[in-house]
């Protein structure tokens, strides 16, 4: 659901400032979408995503999920099924709408208890609205919701930061994700900090920043499980584990992206030109490639790797694209094990190739090291 209140300086999703779109007629040509690509898939896990889903009148979203579940049949199959919200359009109503049409875990963008620091980023709601909006999720019913948080603001102390993840803690969500602040390219951010108006947080900064943050979340029972998700005993993303682990997924709606055996493609962004395609009759995709096995190893590690306990199953990964990663990358391999950024461990599916703690701070370095080299061909 591509459309949001406003646009975040640091956002570079495939988002849109809602103006006079036409959010009835958006959510038809989804559910046509849909109907032509996803009917009978009885999905395991669902993410409904954006943009703001929330952004949806109680009324069009209840519809929007029970067409959708009987195209698709995801109520009864879907063991995870996230709706992403933002606070200032999360209301008893639509939190309703969305508990009783299936959805079982919501994914609140919180991401400063500051309202300094919202505004900065152009963020429409406040601390007290977004600590309303949890409150909220649980009244409807929600077990399992995320927060999503952002550090490494410009100036921010590490006091403040463990302040403000002290009074997130008490609020005893099963989930938080907590990311850098990134500078995109295209961001308003990026041009400001481009124009020298606005300082970004120091490399050593953010590292230590990165370290408190996974001390603090421990602590507070919170299991590190990837680069920037937390999670309580049992509390890990479904379906995000399922892109770490390149399992295949369907993206319906503007600009979404799948990947299924190896063809990895993706929607038409722009909402208008999207739903003009799908009302046409003709499939809106924009792209489509068949990756070559070099392509298809290097995101398996690319998203592997952010996994710190399992990493990439060897086996699987050969699997996967045909090739021995051993062998492919045997040089870079013998190095970053010899520096203790990587490890192999036994596991009983096979060994495992891993980041250790050090690596895992600078894993776009280390990832940068596995880069292939040629295209991968359209299809
Ligand atoms: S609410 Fe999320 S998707 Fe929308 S503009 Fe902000 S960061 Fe981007």
């Amino acid at each position: 659901m591509p459309f949001c209140v406003s646009k975040c300086r640091y956002c570079d999703f495939n988002s849109y400032a809602l103006t006079d779109q036409d959010l009835e007629r958006h959510v038809d040509a989804v559910l046509q979408e849909a109907r032509a690509r996803i009917t009978k898939l009885n999905p395991q896990t669902v993410f409904f995503g954006g943009g703001t889903p929330s952004l949806l009148p109680a009324g069009l979203l209840h519809r929007f999920l029970t067409e959708l579940d009987s195209i698709c049949g995801f109520q009864s199959s879907s063991l995870e099924t996230t709706m992403e919200a933002n606070p200032e359009s999360f209301d008893r109503a639509t939190s309703q709408a969305a508990f009783e049409g299936g959805v079982n875990r919501v994914s609140i963008g919180i991401q400063s208890l500051r309202p300094e620091v919202l505004q900065a980023y152009d963020r429409v709601h406040s601390p007290e609205t977004a600590l309303g909006a949890f409150e909220i999720a649980r009244n409807a019913g929600f077990q399992r919701i995320n927060l999503d948080l952002i550090y490494a603001f410009p100036g921010q102390s590490e006091r403040k930061w463990l302040n403000d993840l002290a009074t997130i803690h008490t609020l005893g969500a099963e989930h938080l994700s907590c990311y850098e602040l990134s500078y995109e390219p295209g961001t308003a951010l990026t041009r400001l900090k481009d124009a020298g108006r606005w300082q970004a947080a120091s490399e050593e900064t953010c590292a230590a920043m990165f370290e408190i943050t996974r001390e603090a979340n421990e602590a507070a029972g919170y299991e590190a499980y990837e680069v920037s998700a937390f999670a309580k005993a049992g509390e890990a993303s479904m379906h995000n584990l399922s892109y770490w682990r390149s399992l295949n997924y369907v993206g319906i709606g503007a600009g979404a992206a799948g990947w299924h055996q190896g063809v990895r493609r993706r929607n038409l962004e722009r909402p208008e030109q999207y739903e003009a395609a799908v009302q046409r009759g003709k499939d809106p995709v924009a792209e489509a490639e068949q990756l070559n096995p070099a392509t298809v190893l290097f995101d398996h590690l690319m998203m592997g790797l952010r996994l710190p306990y399992e990493g990439v199953l060897i086996p699987r990964a050969q699997h996967l694209s045909g090739l021995d990663l051993r062998k492919v990358y045997a040089n870079e391999l013998r190095e970053l094990l010899d520096r203790k950024l990587l490890e192999i461990i036994p596991s009983v599916q096979g060994d495992r190739l891993r980041t250790t703690h050090g690596g895992l701070m600078i894993l776009d370095d280390i990832l940068t090291r596995f880069l292939p080299e040629g295209p991968s061909m359209s299809v």
